[in-house]
Parts: C-alpha cells; sequence; structure tokens
C-alpha cells in the first residue's frame, strides 16, 4: 500500500461519517439508498493558494471550510445533506498527522450536519486541495431555485454580511486600517476571522424557507454579484437598500464610514448567508422563523420589474464582487 492509502484512510477514519448513513467508504463505489425525494447535488473545490493560505490556516479549518461551501449550496436549494465524497490533492510532505487533522474539521461538520462521508480518493498535487461533492434531498418539485423571483417579491438576508471578507483582512493585512480599528476590540477581531475560517451553512433556514421564499442563493461571491444570479435567473431587477444591510459590530467597528461599511457588506464575499426573495404576504412568516432559528433575517430590498441589481446607499462608487484572494 503506498502512502497515498495511508493519508486517505487516516483522513476518512478522523473524519469518522455517521454511523447510519450509506455505505461506504471501503468498496470500489459508495452504494446509496433511494431516497423518497429528489436529489440535489453539488461540487466545489477548496486549494491552497486560491482559497487559503497554509501559512495562516489549520488544516481543520480547511476541512471544515472544504465541507461548509458545498453543505451552504444545498442550504440554498432547500435540502438536507445525506452524503459527501471527497478528492484530495496533497503535496509533498503532507503527513498522516495532517491528513488526520484535515479530516476531523471535516468530521466535527459532517456529524453535525447528518452528512455521510461515503467515498474518497486521494493524488499527488502541488499544493493542498479538496474537491468535495455533496449529495442532499429535497422533496419533489421544492427545490428552491434562483429563478422564482417576482415583481413585488421582498429580498431578504441571514446573519450579517462582510464579514469573512473583513476577517480575511484582519489575516492578510496586520498593519492594514481595519486591523488598526479593531485592534482595541479583540474579540469583535476573533469572531470575523472565524466568519472567514469556519463559516457556517445555514442548512435550517434553507429547509424552513421551502414553501416559503420564491428564488434563494447562497452568498459565497459577495451580495451584489450573487444577488445579480437571481436577477438574471428571474429576469427582474433587485433593488437593495445599502443602508438596510445586516452589519456585525465588527463591521462597524471597522468601517466607521457609514457609506464604506454599505460597500463592505454588499461587496464582501463568503459569509455563505441566504438570499432570498418572498412574497410581501410572507413578512410574518420569516419573522417567525426569525425568532425559532434565532438567526437574524433582515428585509434589504424589493423586486421589480427590470434588469440586474441596484444597490441605493453605498456612494458612487462601484461595488465588485469578491475574488477571493486576487
Ligand atoms: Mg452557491
Amino acid at each position: 500500500m503506498g502512502p497515498e492509502f495511508q493519508l486517505i484512510d487516516a483522513f476518512v477514519a478522523a473524519a469518522a461519517a455517521s454511523p447510519r448513513g450509506p455505505r461506504g467508504p471501503g468498496d470500489d463505489a459508495a452504494v446509496l439508498p433511494r431516497g423518497r425525494g429528489e436529489i440535489c447535488v453539488t461540487v466545489d473545490a477548496v486549494v491552497e493558494g486560491v482559497h487559503f493560505r497554509r501559512a495562516s490556516s489549520r488544516l481543520e479549518d480547511v476541512g471544515h471550510k472544504a465541507l461548509a461551501v458545498n453543505l451552504s449550496d444545498l442550504a440554498a436549494m432547500g435540502a438536507r445533506p445525506r452524503w459527501a465524497l471527497v478528492a484530495l490533492g496533497v503535496p509533498r510532505g503532507f503527513r498522516i498527522a495532517d491528513a488526520r487533522r484535515l479530516g476531523a474539521g471535516f468530521g466535527a461538520l459532517a456529524r453535525q450536519s447528518g452528512t455521510a462521508l461515503v467515498g474518497g480518493n486521494v493524488t499527488r498535487a502541488p499544493g493542498l486541495a479538496l474537491t468535495v461533492t455533496v449529495g442532499g434531498e429535497v422533496a419533489p418539485g421544492r427545490a428552491l431555485r434562483r429563478s422564482g423571483a417576482r415583481p413585488g417579491d421582498r429580498v431578504w438576508a441571514s446573519g450579517t454580511l462582510g464579514d469573512a471578507r473583513l476577517g480575511l483582512a484582519l489575516l492578510e493585512r496586520r498593519g492594514g486600517p481595519e486591523a488598526r480599528r479593531l485592534r482595541g476590540a479583540p474579540r469583535l477581531a476573533r469572531m470575523a476571522i472565524e466568519r472567514q475560517r469556519r463559516p457556517v451553512p445555514r442548512l435550517a433556514l434553507g429547509a424552513a424557507l421551502v414553501g416559503v421564499a420564491s428564488s434563494c442563493i447562497d452568498l459565497s461571491d459577495g451580495l451584489v454579484q450573487d444577488a445579480r444570479h437571481v436577477a438574471a435567473a428571474s429576469g427582474v431587477a433587485l433593488d437593495l437598500d445599502g443602508g438596510l444591510l445586516p452589519v456585525s459590530r465588527a463591521l462597524v467597528a471597522a468601517y466607521p464610514d457609514g457609506r464604506a461599511r454599505a460597500r463592505a457588506a454588499a461587496s464582501g464575499g463568503e459569509d455563505y448567508e441566504l438570499l432570498f426573495t418572498a412574497p410581501a404576504g410572507r413578512e410574518a412568516a420569516i419573522r417567525r422563523l426569525s425568532g425559532r432559528l434565532g438567526l437574524e433575517l433582515t428585509r434589504i430590498g424589493e423586486v421589480r420589474r427590470g434588469r440586474g441589481v441596484h444597490l441605493r446607499g453605498t456612494g458612487t462608487a462601484r461595488v465588485h464582487g469578491f475574488d477571493h484572494l486576487a
């Protein structure tokens, strides 16, 4: 057995997927039970030097994030996660202990979310890369889509926006203006860094929005960038109010100027919150849902006839989506 097998074995053992999950890994292919609903499947990669740097990341966090970004896509569809497949690319010098730490971060989120790790593969690569495929289940015909927004619907966002981007700025530019302004508030700084390293997929919210939301997307590239996908798929315009964007105390401290703050909230990527639209009559149900989940849900705009995303209250500067480490 070559060292590659030992690496994937160490990863899988540390990930210790849900014992009641479908069979696998261990055979040539995983055997999955036929579900009652429809299956949502998605794949995403987390790559060293593009999505994270080894120097500023713990391997447990990389394992967590590789699964979290995929689960976030299932959340956006309103699907419940069932299984995951992992393809690992590992550089020379990657040790068994490293594979265990990667697996431990992946496994903690897998167990918490009811995701069974059903198979894996490993190859040599110039840098560490995890490509994760996840499958989830949703009732037939009920998956949330990007194409369902209609004029008159309200636009909503979960949680707070811009924190993950702020966390990256704090990690990458220790002498930067954000780091200087947060020097006296280490707890706020840690919160933002945590959101960058360990995003929380909004699975319970996504599942609860089935039958409530008219469209949904997860916020991976930044609010405006991702909202454009909804506008295009639905053939409508989204009017967003920069003054209504939900922000954390960390963002307020890092960007004292309101317009700069709104721009940070509108352009920051990797928050993995959900953006969704719903008919105006659903507002009370959404506020009840917010209370039940203990998750802030904020009305940030409206859907109207037209095209594109229109953001008020951020000054004249253009708001760009977030290009990972670019
Ligand atoms: Mg997505």
